[in-house]
């Protein structure tokens, strides 16, 4: 059952209903009430009925430097003067973005552009498999990495269904469940009994170094490290899937943190600030058996560096890597994160405030959770669903979703964080006294 809503709203969402499958173009976009957006500026989003929402959403963590930036439409918009898509040999764009990325990515020697994060893991995991020979892939369970089939066993599931054959979506065919194998995040010992029990069958093991797709786990440095042993021992591909921490968390993602170099990695979202730009990087002996460079693995694509796109993504990558961006937003993200400890705690409620920089996450369980069992032993779904479905009564967009996240993006100010934090306050004095 949907929420009411106002005349307008209820009249656009009945159009949207019968045009749209659900009336929203991806699953996760239907929150249990008719939302319509009309308009996105900074840190804010309005909705048809001219309510202005904070928005801690951000598209998933895509306009990371806040809705509707400026330079970034600026550089758009000059480019749509001189070209728009031609589909053969490169543009100066694309040379210009991937010599960024691989500026700033550590583990990057050369770097193909997509247009999604889908495509992005897609590419590499079929590129290990190309590379290596070998039909298996090692997931983490609760880690995403999009919605082809590779990687569609064991996301975010049930306790019923955890470490189990999962799906995610009916229509995926049984053997490519079965190629995908599920391991424990920050369990070191779950990998190395795969490889074990599947001698040189492995080609890569795929995961986020922060599974920010369950809020916030926190990587333990030696697990990162013994991953990173494993795999080059076993002749296996290490893919980092830094899709959401990709240029969040540093310039050059969470490697450049954590020193731990991936074999490929992947990025998407905040790349364009909004725009559909995604890309996948690796060593040069790796990225060159694509078949652009004469490898035998399929490098296809109609909009692949499509010019708005690439713009988008070269001003926002300039942005990130030559301003204070990541000082600013870390430091709002711990001013909202010690706001809402310090609520839970005066409250007396059980919960675990953290997260990393910007993004932001409120568990409801007694303790700080280290793999995805501690999850689904201890976590509260009920209270967190209601924790952010109140918070939209206050006007705090966020994600309604159990154990997603919360995006600080370069447009929040410290009012609107304290704002959320009242917000936060009177929510969860309420939740506290029921
Ligand atoms: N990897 C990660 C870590 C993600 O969070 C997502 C999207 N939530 C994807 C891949 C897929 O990206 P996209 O939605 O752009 O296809």
């Amino acid at each position: 059952m949907l929420d009411q809503a106002s005349a307008t709203t209820a009249d656009l969402w009945a159009r949207a209903e019968r045009a749209i499958p659900g009336g929203v173009n991806s699953a996760t976009r239907r929150i249990g009430r008719p939302l319509v957006i009309e308009r996105a500026r900074g840190a804010h989003v309005w909705d048809a009925d001219g309510r202005r929402f904070i928005d801690y959403h951000a598209a998933f963590g895509a306009t990371l430097l806040g809705h509707a930036d400026p330079v970034v439409g600026e550089a758009v918009a000059r480019t749509l003067v001189d070209q728009d898509l031609v589909g053969m040999g490169v543009s100066r764009l694309e040379i210009e973005c991937a010599e960024l990325v691989n500026a700033m990515i550590p583990s990057a020697d050369k770097t193909i552009l997509t247009m999604s994060g889908t495509e992005s893991t897609f590419q590499a995991i079929r590129l290990a498999r190309g590379v290596t020979g070998r039909d298996l892939i090692v997931k983490f369970q609760g880690c995403f990495h999009g919605w082809h089939d590779a990687v569609s066993r064991n996301v975010i599931s049930t306790p019923e269904k955890a470490y189990g054959m999962d799906p995610t979506s009916s229509g995926i065919l049984a053997p490519n469940l079965e190629a995908t194998l599920i391991a424990e995040f920050n369990d070191l010992a779950s990998v190395q009994e795969l490889f074990a029990r599947h001698k040189d069958r492995i080609a890569a093991v795929i995961l986020e170094p922060i599974p920010h797709n369950i809020g916030a786990l926190l990587p333990d440095q030696a697990f990162l490290e013994g991953l990173r042993a494993l795999t080059e021992e076993e002749g296996a591909l290490l893919i980092f899937d830094e899709v959401i921490t990709g240029f969040r968390h540093a310039p050059g993602g969470y490697q450049e943190i954590c020193g731990v170099m991936p074999d490929l990695t992947t990025y998407g979202k905040a790349m364009g600030n909004g725009f559909p730009v995604a890309g996948m990087s690796g060593r040069a002996d790796l990225m060159d058996q694509f078949s652009s460079a004469g490898g035998s693995v399929l490098l296809a694509g109609t909009f692949n560096g499509g010019p708005a796109s690439t713009a988008a993504a070269i001003a926002t990558l300039t942005h990130l890597r030559t301003t204070d961006f990541h000082q600013r937003v870390f430091a709002l993200g711990d001013r909202l994160r010690a706001g809402l400890a310090a609520i839970t705690e005066d409250l007396g409620i059980e919960a675990c405030v953290t997260g990393y920089g910007s993004v932001v996450i409120c568990y409801f369980m007694p303790m700080r959770p280290k793999g995805y069992r501690d999850l689904l032993e201890h976590h509260d779904d009920k209270a967190y669903a209601e924790f952010h479905r109140r918070m939209y009564d206050h006007d705090i967009l966020m994600l309604p979703m159990s154990l997603k996240r919360n995006h600080i993006t370069g447009a929040h100010t410290a009012e609107d964080v304290d704002q959320t934090i009242d917000a936060a306050r009177v929510v969860l004095t309420e939740m506290a006294h029921e």
